[in-house]
């Protein structure tokens, strides 16, 4: 079966594993996120090779209204939506202290309230289908903290309530809700937070890499974008119907300790 899958912030990192994986099943998949126009269409159509479709919708996360239309064209293009992974995401590392307001506003706009806004906009369409499944990428920090990753943390805690609360809502409606809580993965997100995270710890980067990244992670590896991207699919998946309101770690032990 063809499936319809929204994938967030999916021109990079994990996203772009995820909406990879789908597209490779000759699903029909909206991108979105941010990213030169020319390499976006290059990823739009190397995505459609297997035969599904693929739009690319440009809404920003911190913007309600773009997100309604992302929801609303991808329905009108397909016939409804299947799968949503929220994914989109941000960091900024900084004490809570000297933390920039700015920062703070975006980071729960877009790590946190852009997956209410997805998932108030599609579960509409979810439960006429009696169908439907709704993948969060939390973080191992929806679980721990670490410092100087205030709003980021805080944001991804709340993930996780709101994906109990709505597998709550739709337990009897077909339609699943779950978290993937990912440990270190090697993306622009991580890459990005290793100069500032060494200025906040005065560590070199090198340092930080070995010392705080990888010092959390038993398995001392990286996580791999393809590997959350398999745990995806098998949330989606029609054997994991009966998982919902939990979440999936995939972080080489680091909650284990
Ligand atoms: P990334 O920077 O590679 O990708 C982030 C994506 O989000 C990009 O496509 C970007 O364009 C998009 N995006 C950013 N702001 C946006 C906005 N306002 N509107 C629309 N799209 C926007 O990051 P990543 O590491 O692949 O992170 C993806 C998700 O995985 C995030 O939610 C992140 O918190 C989570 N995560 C990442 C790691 C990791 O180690 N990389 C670990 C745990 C969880």
């Amino acid at each position: 079966m063809t499936r319809t899958v929204v994938v967030t912030g999916s021109t990079s990192g994990i996203g772009l594993a995820i909406a990879t994986a789908f597209a490779a099943r000759a699903d029909n998949v909206v991108i979105n996120g941010f990213g030169d126009s020319a390499e976006i269409e290059v990823i739009r159509t190397s995505l459609e090779a297997a035969g599904g479709k693929v739009l690319y919708h440009p809404a920003d996360m911190t913007r309600p209204e773009e997100i309604a239309d992302l929801i609303s064209t991808a329905a009108d293009r397909f016939g409804g939506i299947d799968v949503l992974v929220n994914n989109a995401g941000i960091q900024h590392v900084a004490p809570i202290e000297t933390f920039p307001l700015d920062q703070w506003d975006r980071i729960i706009a877009i790590n946190l309230s852009s997956a209410f806004h997805t998932m108030r906009a599609a579960i509409p369409l979810m439960k006429a289908k009696s169908y439907g499944r709704i993948v969060n990428i939390a973080s191992a920090h929806a679980l721990v903290a670490s410092p100087f990753k205030s709003a980021y943390v805080a944001a991804k805690h709340g993930i996780l309530g709101l994906t109990k609360t709505g597998a709550l809502e739709l337990a009897e409606f077909g339609v699943t809700v779950n978290a993937i809580c990912p440990g270190y993965v090697m993306t622009p997100l991580v890459a990005r937070q290793i100069p500032d995270t060494a200025k906040a710890r005065g560590m070199t980067e090198a340092q930080v890499k070995t010392d705080v990244l990888l010092k959390a992670q038993p398995t001392r590896e990286f996580v791999k974008a393809e590997e959350v991207a398999a745990l995806t699919l098998y949330l989606a998946s029609d054997e994991a119907r009966q998982v919902t309101g939990t979440h999936v770690s995939i972080d080489g032990g680091w909650t284990a300790a």
